[in-house]
């Protein structure tokens, strides 16, 4: 065990290392794609956790690259099917006292937010993140002998900016360490009793989200939302606590931001934006590598995801992607990003008294 993994004092339990853990998920040809007849270059084998890409030039096919993950989703996945197989045993394990983080990581338009939070008002749609509220709920009004605290957060990074989304006016967010671990000091956390409180509290954020942003949709592309979960749980026979962390993280659409625009605010924009994720590629990079320098402190995303990637959690990432050969240079790049973070070991420590 690595001495940053190392929690003296907090009677935790470590568990062996494991992998991030990482899925790929396909979404279906949009209208545009078929009606422009782009043709399709994805092909997902499910059973084998298999996606192979094609590319097809002037109407003939290059050879075929092939990638395997934990788990491959095709177009005709659901967003049940999903939950049950990937993201259901992740916050059983945060409901044991583990850390968890699931991201989404891909190109604007691939469906993280689709993936992340899915379609409002629909509950064959609903994504990840209202799923995740009714399993905590479901888990707590069945457990006897417990008290249970859950705590939710909100936040943005925006240019290298935090912003809490459920107190916007706050100023100067930090990313800092403690123990072993980072938290963000006078991050307002808000009680929640409930689902309904959960989904309140996600719709606030949101709402928040667009305050002083004309386009909501090239705002919420160019920057990453985390939303975190604390959940306290005490043994009220055997007075013992254990804690739960979640972070659910929809992250900044990973094209080229440059493509984009050339204004000086844009440009600007656009090299904070791909500070972030190019500071993530190059932490899973290190860590892939087992490199003895991993450039968490490079940007504010990979500071608070320094748990996320070989440290105290265990770590779901989500690779979406697009099936057609318009974006095969950007699709090409996301499934070579997810092939090495599969080799990112973390060390899940359960945060018990
Ligand atoms: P992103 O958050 O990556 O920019 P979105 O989640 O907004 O992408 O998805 C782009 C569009 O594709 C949306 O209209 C969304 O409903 C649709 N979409 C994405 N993934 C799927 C899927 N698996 N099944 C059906 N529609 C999807």
């Amino acid at each position: 065990m690595s001495a940053k993994s190392r929690r003296p004092g907090t009677g935790g339990s470590q568990t062996p290392n494991e992998c991030v853990q990482v899925v790929v998920r396909c979404r279906p040809m949009s209208n545009r794609e078929r009606s422009e007849r782009s043709p399709e270059v994805v092909n997902v084998y499910p059973n084998r956790g298999v996606v192979e890409l094609q590319n097809v030039v002037d109407g003939n096919k290059e050879q075929r690259k092939v990638f395997t993950y934990d788990a491959a989703y095709d177009a005709g996945a659901t967003q049940t099917t999903l939950y049950h197989e990937v993201v259901f045993p992740l916050v059983s394990s945060v409901l044991e006292g583990f850390n968890g983080c699931i991201f989404a990581y891909g190109q604007t338009g691939t469906g993280k937010t689709f993936t992340m939070e899915g379609v409002r008002g629909n509950d064959e749609l609903m994504g990840i993140i209202p799923r995740t509220f009714e399993q905590i709920w479901l888990h707590i009004n069945r457990t006897e002998n417990f008290q249970f605290l859950v705590d939710v957060s909100y936040l943005e990074i925006y240019m290298e900016e935090l912003r809490d989304l459920l107190k916007p006016n706050s100023k100067h967010l930090e990313v800092r360490e403690r123990g072993s671990g980072v938290y963000v000091p006078n991050l307002h956390a808000i009680n929640c009793k409930s689902v309904e409180d959960m989904i309140k509290v996600m719709q606030v954020g949101n709402k928040n989200r667009t305050v002083g942003f004309t386009n909501m949709n090239e705002h919420s592309s160019r920057s990453h939302a985390i939303f975190m979960i604390k959940i306290e749980m005490c043994d009220t026979e055997t007075n013992t606590i254990k804690v739960g962390k979640l972070n659910l993280i929809d992250l900044a659409g990973s094209e080229r931001q440059s493509k984009t625009g050339a204004s000086a605010e844009r440009l600007k924009e656009a090299s904070k934006i791909n500070l972030a994720l190019s500071s993530l590629g190059n932490v899973i990079s290190a860590l892939a590598e087992s490199s003895p320098h991993v450039p968490y402190r490079d940007s504010k995303l990979t500071r608070l995801l320094q748990d996320s990637l070989g440290g105290n959690s265990k770590t779901i990432m989500i690779a979406n992607i697009g099936p057609s050969n318009y974006n095969y240079n950007e699709t090409l790049t996301t499934l070579r990003y997810a092939s090495r973070a599969k080799s990112i070991q973390n060390q899940p420590i359960k945060n018990e008294d």
